[in-house]
């Protein structure tokens, strides 16, 4: 942790570590390389700032060729390798390890190819989410997935975390709009998965790949489906009396048969926050607030927008007020967008956690979530992506105040146990890291672990890449042994010929 007084590395140390830096400068020239303590300071940590750790050497490549060759030599020398995109993990899946090689992938920067008539966009991992879209749009076009920090995060970083976004209730995560990529092994071999196709022959490779939160390989190019824009887009924003009435509601449309572009729910903590910060024209008397968002053919737009209001004042809405114009449907959005900056106004500090739930759980969740706000002693916002059951509760805490840390965190792991025992998961979009891994036996048995492990070990046979995340405990690849899916020899089946 920064701050705190480090003991003298060992003079062996030193020199393990001097070999590696001559080694990777040997590949990387010039400023391509980082050693020194106070310039590495910019990388201790990630989104998770509550972990730091200065690595051991940053390495900033600019080809595929750099990047096999300083795999190839951390495998053949046993050295550990975090991948890294802009930074913003909220798992702490970037969190570097004092005995490892920091591999920034932004220098991977370019769009390397658009093409319309596939409606596909190639481009190299560090280029930021935001930046696809802005490619695209002077012809109509744009990248559906869009997480809240789509301006600063990096397509490797989305396909690792399979981020989602508000419109990925209509569009699909990450995994839904990643059509091909090229990926390199820790071993240094550059492998292909997919193409510009929606299938490939073979095992799935690369739905594996995606999510996988850097601990199989280093991506090094992302080809992504291009949606030509709706027609139209509005926005509702609708005030309830009560979470119970805004999730009724969610579930209603949802059930109807209504997808929409996106729903999100906001409870009045968050709601007064955003507000105060935005501007966004909240209904500051709500207890819920949703925001929904219909797109399309106009005049389909126009009938959903009058069922939806229909079945809101059915559930008790009290407020509802849709854009009529672009500016207004941008401003809707824009309290939202800003949640996460409008609590850090007003708390010195906040955890952001990750769950899914069911969607019919979220009342029950919430007032379990309210209960524990008390047990605790700390206030907690809730911004969700409402349509797909996935929570993001804000937890607020001052790290400055003995304990305060420690409470949230255990506020936060209760939070994430619960969203497991309802029938959910424990990450919705912002991946494992090192944020839930303690927490993965509440959801995964030994076996399914040590499953997950072997796959891991086909691709990564010495637990050099990204270790330390994800796994609670790591078993050494060859204590593993084979995976057995099937404890007898199955027969072959005999397959009729016509
Ligand atoms: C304010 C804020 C809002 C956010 N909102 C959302 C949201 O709405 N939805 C959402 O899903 N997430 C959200 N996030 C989380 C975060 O932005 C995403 O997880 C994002 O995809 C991380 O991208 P990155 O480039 O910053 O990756 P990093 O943080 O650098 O890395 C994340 C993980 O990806 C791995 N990685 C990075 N690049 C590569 C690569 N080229 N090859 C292999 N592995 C790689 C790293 O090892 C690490 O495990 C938010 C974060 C912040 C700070």
């Amino acid at each position: 942790m920064s701050g705190v007084a480090m003991p003298r590395p060992s003079e062996e140390t030193l020199e393990r570590r001097a070999a590696i830096v001559a080694a990777l400068r040997a590949i990387v020239p010039n400023e391509g390389v980082i050693a020194d303590d106070l310039e590495m300071r910019a990388y201790e940590s990630d989104g998770l700032t509550a972990y730091r750790q200065l690595p051991l050497v940053v390495v900033l490549p600019e080809t595929v060729d750099q990047v096999s060759r300083i795999l190839a030599y951390c495998h053949a020398n046993d050295v550990k390798v975090v991948p890294r995109g802009a930074g913003t993990s909220l798992s702490g899946g970037a969190l570097p390890l004092a005995d490892g090689v920091l591999l920034s992938m932004m220098k991977f920067n370019r769009v390397l190819d658009i093409d319309y008539d596939n409606r596909t966009a190639t481009v190299q991992p560090g280029v930021t989410n935001l930046a696809v879209t802005q490619a695209v749009q002077h012809r109509g076009f744009y990248y559906a997935p869009d997480p809240s920090s789509q301006i600063a995060c990096s397509i490797g970083g989305n396909v690792a975390e399979n981020s989602g976004g508000v419109h990925c209730l209509k569009y699909g995560l990450t995994t839904n709009n990643v059509l091909g990529i090229e990926m390199v092994l820790m071993t240094g071999e550059v492998v292909r998965f997919g193409g510009q196709h929606l299938d490939s022959g073979g095992y799935d490779m690369l739905a594996l790949a995606v999510g996988s939160e850097g601990l199989l390989g280093v991506v090094t190019e992302v080809t992504v489906r291009i949606l030509k824009a709706p027609e139209t887009a509005r926005a509702l924003l609708i005030g309830f009396h009560s979470s119970e009435e805004a999730g009724a509601c969610v579930a209603e449309v949802i059930g109807a048969g209504i997808i929409p572009a996106g729903m999100e729910m906001m409870d009045r903590p968050a709601i007064l926050a955003a507000e105060d910060f935005v501007q966004a024209g909240y209904p500051r008397d709500a207890e819920a607030l949703l925001i929904v968002e219909l797109d399309g053919p106009a005049i389909e737009v126009d009938h959903l927008i009058s069922d939806i209001e229909g079945r809101a004042r059915n559930n008790g809405a009290f407020h509802i007020r849709i854009s009529t114009s672009e500016e207004e449907r941008a401003k809707f959005w824009a309290g939202r967008k800003a949640a996460f900056p409008a609590v850090g106004r007003i708390s010195p500090d906040y955890y952001c956690m990750d769950g899914t739930i069911p969607r019919k759980s979220l009342p029950l969740v919430l007032r379990r979530m309210r209960e524990l706000s008390e047990h605790y002693g700390l206030r907690v916002a809730n911004v969700f992506h409402a349509g797909d059951g996935n929570l993001h509760p804000l937890i607020l805490y001052d790290a400055n105040k003995d304990g305060e840390l420690q409470r949230a965190e255990d506020f936060g792991s209760d939070i994430l146990r619960l969203c497991v025992e309802v029938g959910g998961c424990l990450t919705g979009e912002h991946g494992v890291g090192v944020e839930k891994r303690d927490l993965m036996p509440s959801m995964f048995d030994e076996d399914d672990l040590k499953q997950q492990q072997r796959v891991k070990c086909a691709f990564d046979d010495k637990h050099l890449l990204n270790p330390g995340k994800v796994f609670p405990v790591l078993h050494r690849c060859a204590e593993l042994g084979r995976m057995h899916v099937h404890a007898g020899a199955l027969p072959f089946p005999d397959i009729p010929r016509f």
